[in-house]
């Protein structure tokens, strides 16, 4: 999947288009929920950051609309929506007239401003210090919520992210152990992205180091507290410079990488990292690897699946005293590393040619040179 099938593409195309409103037809298989994930989404309270031009990014309307209704509504207009829908995925495609369908959309819209912060440190660089590298992690979670079965209410979010600021408060501390390299390394702990990467779309969006001269960003979010793996992933994968030099990086401490068994599923859209790549600064998301030295693929697979099943975004996800860490410090190496590495060099990674974020990209190259 590329960008271009997320919603939110479709939505932010069409504000940008100046449209009234979008309608987005929910279709199961291509979406891969039902609509009452849809409709719990989004009937519920929304989030957005504070914009300067808000209807930039939001048209005055963004609604989704069941498939069986929408088919009914062309039949009324005379048409056939899957020979639209065919014609749509063409080149020929023509904007159509739903001739005789009107529609009338009134909502009261209740709008609170909530505050929260995103934390930010830095080692400056002592040549070019206005090139910078990134570390990133979110530091919030979901507070205190309904209770589990034993009646605890605290979401701890130990592994959702605390283990992701853990690695960059260890990172900083490392860089500010270490003489400091060329060019400055940003450490960035962003707020909101359990509300949706909003920390990091309030960052892409008033960034404090500009986004032209930012080389790339590394992002840390739910790493395993376990053994060390022979292999690491990232979240999503998207073709580009630096998850090559990632790749290459991590042979030196013989870990492999694994590619995203799922891309259909669009998990690189779905995480920190985003809010940057979407603006063209190189991004990844760092990603535990399944193979664990001790116990292989079973012993990996098995501990994730039961995360996910068990403590994921409920209040077990909780600090255990049996947790090594001994393959978060492994992998912190590397990323260390790579980060130092891309710090004291002229290096400029960039997206691949067919990446749908080279183009924006490469407008602002003259300020790289
Ligand atoms: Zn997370």
């Amino acid at each position: 999947m590329t960008y271009y099938g997320r919603w939110t593409y479709k939505y932010e195309e069409m504000a940008r288009r100046g449209a009234l409103g979008t309608i987005i037809v929910h279709e199961t298989a291509p979406a891969s929920y039902g609509w009452p994930t849809v409709k719990n989404s989004n009937t519920n309270v929304m989030y957005d950051i504070v914009r300067k031009e808000p209807a930039k990014a939001h048209a005055p309307m963004e609604a989704w609309i069941q498939r069986d209704v929408v088919v009914d509504l062309f039949k009324r207009a005379g048409m056939d929506f899957e020979a639209s829908k065919k014609l749509a995925q063409t080149r020929e495609f023509k904007p159509q007239l739903l001739k005789g369908v009107t529609l009338s959309a009134h909502y009261a819209v209740d709008a609170q401003v909530i505050k929260s912060k995103n934390v930010v440190g830095i080692k400056p660089g002592t040549e070019r210090p206005n090139e910078t590298v990134i570390y990133s992690g979110h530091w919030d979670h979901l507070g205190v919520g309904l209770p589990d079965a034993k009646g605890d209410k605290i979401y701890n979010g130990a592994v959702d992210n605390a283990t992701g600021i853990a690695s960059l408060l260890e990172l900083a501390r490392a860089y500010g152990k270490a003489p400091a390299p060329k060019r400055s390394v940003v450490f960035l702990a962003v707020t909101a992205e359990e509300k949706g990467l909003l920390g990091t779309e309030y960052y892409a969006s008033n960034p404090l180091y500009p986004l032209a001269t930012t080389v790339g960003m590394i992002n840390m979010d739910a790493l395993r507290p376990d053994g060390p793996a022979r292999n690491f992933s990232s979240s999503g994968d998207a073709k580009q410079d630096m998850l090559d030099m990632l790749v290459a990086k991590a042979k030196q401490w013989n870990m492999s990488y694994s590619p995203d068994p799922q891309p259909e599923a669009g998990h690189f859209f779905r995480s920190d990292h985003f809010p940057m790549a979407k603006r063209g600064v190189p991004a990844i998301s760092f990603e535990s690897g399944e193979d664990w030295l001790e116990g292989g693929e079973a012993a990996g697979r098995a501990a994730k699946e039961a995360y996910t099943t068990n403590n994921y975004h409920q209040p077990s996800d909780e600090w255990s005293a049996q947790w090594p860490f001994t393959g978060m410090a492994r992998d912190l190496e590397v990323l260390y590393s790579l980060g130092r590495d891309l710090a004291d060099s002229k290096a400029w990674p960039n997206w691949s040619q067919d990446s749908e974020f080279r183009t924006v990209r490469d407008q602002t190259a003259a300020k790289r040179k």
